[in-house]
């Protein structure tokens, strides 16, 4: 073995960082070893350590290809024996890789995980001695499961075939159930697992009722980030492109990004973005894994994103650079349903879904600073954090239990099966023609809502869905279920305190909008 220290300046830095030392110590002493830390949490500096300080080649398993060639560059220019083993090397090259290898002549080889599991190249590793393998963005394993890029769920081999060398998994998220499917599908028995806080304290955390969300970003673009550069995300590509030529259009020149473009528009795009100052990326989750940009000043939701662990990889891109950064959420209960909708399509991951969806509602919906419910999500205990919209305006709360009493009745009495617009029209006294068609005058609750408004009873009725008292079914056809916990609201033996509804300001007037 080599010294750490050695190792440690021949890498360029002047000192570890106490996980980083903890991971790299552990790997060292022939123990597997976990790694959450979020991205810009100094990873890579642990298995490029440990692989070049243990006698071996170190094996570095990654699915973000551009990132490695950029990793493989950088390590080169320190004088580290780094390469890269692809389907792009020439003939000779290929040749020169193998016989560099058989010779010791390697310090660290990457590779994709889809590279590594041909049984070639699995066996040609057999013969060489190995220091570890790192497995880099792990949780792609539990993301992508078995479909998208199979070979990931299939390095549970790694602990088979190597029984010796130890294995690291690294991933940009912490929660307990990711952190468990890694361990589990990597085989690792007594791995040490270890967690860094994933707190991205410079962003300022913004969530509010989305309502005719164009103006709404342009007054955040506006007042709040004039001139800056960003990320807005969208669910739908063709709503990427949308947006993006409307905002060029007034002088917000933006790019879109979706995976559905060719790689050289997409790589153009990245490139100009990462570049140019001030430009907006309006993209899919596609633009994400790996990027690194240090001016990244907010990013903006348009749309929900599934999870907590999606929604805070996503503003982890803004401030990078540890300045004051913003993150923008808007939703409201109509993009609840349809998320709801859209995982109730995918049979097969539908509980672990469904599990993360249900949590990042009540995040969402949860009294109180919000940063401190995300990080609780995390297993991760905060104070107030002094940077979020609760905490820099505080609103009141109401008691929400009368009127959530109505609606649950109304739910009851219509059998479930009434869009909730057309109860919230019902208790409003609207003759609308959904009220009008289940004769909703006649009901005993038609009028008797006019203390909220529309967006108040909408607020009302996330609430509900968000902590589980009545449960949205909505195939083959909308269903509306009370849930057991309704009861005891039905009961008057709990309460319901709602925080007062928040909407985003907006900008510019209906005409040059629509
Ligand atoms: P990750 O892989 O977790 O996303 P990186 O390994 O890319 O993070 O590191 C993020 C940044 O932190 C890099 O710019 C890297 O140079 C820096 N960094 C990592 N470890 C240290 C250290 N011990 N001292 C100083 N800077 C570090
Ligand atoms: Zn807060």
């Amino acid at each position: 073995m080599i010294q750490k220290n050695t190792i440690l300046s021949k890498l360029g830095y002047l000192q570890y960082r106490p996980l980083q030392e903890e991971a790299i110590d552990a790997l060292c002493a022939g123990t597997d070893v976990l790694l959450a830390a979020p991205t810009g949490g100094g990873k890579s500096l642990v298995y490029q350590s440990a692989g070049l300080i243990r006698d071996g080649v170190g094996v570095i398993i990654s699915p973000l290809i551009a990132l490695m060639a950029q990793q493989v560059e950088s390590l080169k220019d320190k004088g580290v024996n780094a390469h890269f083993l692809n389907s792009n090397l020439q003939p000779d090259e290929h040749d020169d890789l193998v016989w560099a290898l058989r010779n010791n002549h390697i310090d660290l080889l990457f590779l994709s995980p889809e590279k590594l599991m041909q049984p070639s190249v699995m066996s040609f590793l057999n013969s060489l001695s190995i220091s570890l393998f790192a497995v880099d963005e792990a949780h792609c394993i539990t993301q992508w499961g078995s479909s998208f890029r199979p070979e990931y769920s299939q390095l549970g081999q790694l602990r088979q075939n190597f029984p010796d060398v130890p294995i690291i998994a690294l991933t940009g998220t912490v929660d307990g159930s990711t952190v468990k499917a890694i361990q589990a599908s990597l085989k690792m028995q007594h791995a040490l697992v270890l967690k860094s806080s994933f707190d991205r304290k410079n962003i300022e955390i913004q969530i509010a009722q989305k309502r005719k969300s164009k103006r709404q970003i342009l007054y955040f673009l506006h007042h709040e980030m004039a001139g800056e550069s960003g990320i807005i995300y969208c669910r739908s590509r063709k709503k990427t492109e949308q947006l993006a030529s409307w905002l060029t259009q007034l002088g917000l020149p933006s790019l879109p990004y979706h995976a559905a473009m060719n790689d050289r528009a997409r790589q153009e795009n990245h490139q100009r973005f990462s570049t140019q100052p001030g430009l907006i990326m309006v993209a899919t989750t596609a633009y994400g894994m790996g990027i690194d940009i240090a001016h990244i000043r907010f990013v903006i939701h348009v749309d929900l994103p599934d999870s907590p662990e999606a929604y805070f990889q996503e503003i982890g891109r803004a401030g990078r650079d540890g300045k004051p950064s913003k993150a923008l959420l808007l939703y409201g209960l109509q993009d609840m349903l349809n998320a709801q909708r859209f995982n109730g399509l995918q049979d097969q991951l539908d509980d672990d879904r469904k599990e993360r969806l249900s949590a990042f509602l009540q995040v969402l919906e949860g009294r109180g600073c919000r940063r401190k419910n995300l990080l609780k999500h995390f297993d991760e205990s905060a104070q107030d954090c002094g940077n979020c919209d609760r905490c820099l305006a505080p609103s009141a709360e109401q008691n929400s239990t009368i009127a959530s009493q109505k609606l649950l009745s109304l739910i009851y009495h219509t059998r479930g099966i009434q869009p909730f617009s057309v109860l919230i029209q019902l208790l409003l006294g609207k003759r609308t023609k959904g009220v009008s068609a289940i004769q909703g005058e006649r009901l005993s609750l038609f009028g008797k809502g006019k203390e909220l408004n529309e967006a108040q009873w909408k607020a009302v009725v996330r609430h509900l869905i968000a902590f589980d008292y009545i449960e949205v079914h909505q195939m083959p056809v909308f269903c509306v279920h009370l849930k057991e916990k309704a009861r005891g609201i039905l009961r008057s033996q709990a309460q319901i305190l709602l925080p007062q509804e928040r909407y985003y300001p907006l900008l510019g007037s209906e005409e040059d909008l629509n």
